[in-house]
């Protein structure tokens, strides 16, 4: 038979390989009720307090990244996508991944007054394909 102390591991690495591939699979960042529904489908019971732990850790070591867009909601996705931006909807709130980079004031940089540009953020927002049937 199976000792708890056993078990509990073997879970938790479940719990947090089903949270990863939710987050893989996403075509933009997520929002913690998003990742807890779709990772419900394989995880009945997974509950939301174990989103936020898992989530956590993987912050901590570095799998995943939070964005915070400019309504000021937390959202999370994979770290190394490269340099990227993102487009949400205004009606539905869904957000995708961009591949083009909209801003042409390079990184380095100096502007007048002697600013030296180190990145940039930008989130696009409008009307996704679905909101505009
Ligand atoms: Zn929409
Ligand atoms: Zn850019």
């Amino acid at each position: 038979m199976m000792s708890s102390s056993q078990a509990a591991p073997r879970r938790h690495t479940r719990q947090r390989e089903a949270i990863v591939r939710v987050i893989q699979a996403s075509r933009g960042p997520l929002a913690v009720n998003d990742i807890l529904e779709r990772a419900q489908r394989e995880h009945d019971g997974l509950g939301i307090a174990t989103v936020y732990r898992t989530l956590k850790l993987l912050l901590e070591d570095g799998t995943v990244r939070q964005v915070i867009l400019p309504s000021g909601e937390t959202r999370y996705e994979m770290s190394g996508l490269g340099h990227h931006h993102h487009f949400q909807c205004r009606r539905c709130g869904e957000v995708v991944d961009l591949d083009v980079c909209p801003v042409a004031v390079l990184t380095g940089t100096t502007l007048a007054g002697g600013y030296t540009v180190e990145g940039h953020e930008l989130t696009l927002y409008g009307v996704c394909p679905s909101c505009q049937e």
